[in-house]
């Protein structure tokens, strides 16, 4: 197939791409280049089947493929608390020109979406049939709202133009070619171990997450892809849950050195637990995450040691 990925120069979308070739396909890959890196798909640029296109998803865009996976967007609060307009439009735009071309060209479409949709959750874990309990106006707002509104549009394309859409729940999912400066938990604390700089933990520690390793996540990809039983939404990721503190210490065993642990404010709406209820992706896709988090780090901190 000739595949379209939308911010396949980032770190889940270079993965992707790399799978799809692997797998014989073509792949375009577009990408803006705001958090991705050409770096992370220079690998693939000698290769035919592979043509990486600068654009912004906002700007409409024509492609002649089979399939299409929407992942841009900036995912790291960070970078997409700094331009909330822009992330809001990337996902509400770019799932609009997604979803138009998907629907002139009869083809399936991909969406990336997360369990930030089900914010700070009251429901644990979370099964795709909660709701939510997100705030509509907070700083976080900007992604967890154009998700959710990306999520409202694919469905809506899917029930009035019988377009033929797959919408997946991503939980924190880490691996090599995340941005050193990216500011999500696990390269922070990966990054300040091999500096020698102490941990920051916001908040006591006590919040707690999900880690899937990135390989595992990818494999879930196109597994839901691939199948017809069900358009989604659909939860990815790995059970185990950690707290931060606990994260915080396994890295500090994986890397050693002298770094300490110290402790900063708690950002506003951080989520106080979250944990993927994957039972659908167990009895549909036979998919469940395979590499433990010790695992994990130790591969990311192999990538990290040749970066920072
Ligand atoms: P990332 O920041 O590395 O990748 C996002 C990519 O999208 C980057 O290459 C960026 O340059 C590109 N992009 C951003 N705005 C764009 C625009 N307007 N036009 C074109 N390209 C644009 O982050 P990631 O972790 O690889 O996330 C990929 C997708 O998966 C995102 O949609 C994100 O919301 C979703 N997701 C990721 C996670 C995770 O834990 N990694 C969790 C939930 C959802
Ligand atoms: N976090 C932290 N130290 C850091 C970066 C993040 O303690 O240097 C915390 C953050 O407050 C949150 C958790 O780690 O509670 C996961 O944050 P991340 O930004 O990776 O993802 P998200 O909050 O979107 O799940």
């Amino acid at each position: 197939m000739r595949i379209l990925v939308t911010g396949g120069a980032g770190f889940l979308g270079s993965h992707l791409c790399e799978r799809l070739l692997k797998e014989g396909n073509e792949v375009d890959c577009i990408d803006n280049l705001f958090t991705g890196r050409k770096a992370n798909i220079e690998h693939l640029l000698g290769n035919p089947a592979f043509e990486f296109v600068r654009h912004d998803v906002i700007d409409p865009f024509k492609f002649e493929v089979d399939q299409i996976y929407n992942l841009a967007c900036p995912a790291s609060p960070p970078h997409y608390q700094y331009n909330p307009i822009k992330t809001i439009k990337t996902s509400v735009m770019g799932s609009i020109n997604c979803l138009g071309l998907a629907k002139r060209l009869r083809v399936r479409v991909f969406q990336a979406s997360t369990s930030e949709v089900y914010g700070d959750p009251q429901v644990h874990p979370q099964p795709e049939s909660y709701w939510g309990n997100v705030n509509p106006i907070g700083k976080r707002s900007c992604y967890d709202e154009g998700k959710r509104c990306a999520e409202t549009l694919f469905f809506d394309y899917h029930r009035e133009n019988k377009v033929d859409i797959r919408v997946v729940r991503i939980f924190n999912t880490y691996g090599p070619r995340m941005h050193e400066a990216d500011g999500r938990v696990v390269s922070n604390f990966i990054v300040q171990a091999l500096r020698g700089q102490d941990l920051t933990i916001y908040g006591d520690g006590s919040q707690t997450r999900s880690f899937c390793y990135v390989d595992d996540l990818i494999e879930g990809f196109l597994r839901f892809m691939a199948q017809t039983e069900t358009v989604g939404p659909m939860n990815l990721g790995n059970p185990g849950e950690f707290t931060m503190l606990q994260l915080a210490e396994l890295t500090l065993k994986l890397v050693g050195g002298k770094s300490k642990i110290v402790y900063k404010p708690l950002p506003a709406d951080d989520p106080k637990q979250r944990q993927p209820d994957i039972t659908l992706a167990r009895q549909l896709l036979k998919w469940e995450p395979k590499v433990s988090l010790e695992e994990g780090l130790k591969r990311t901190i192999a990538y990290f040691k040749t970066k920072v």
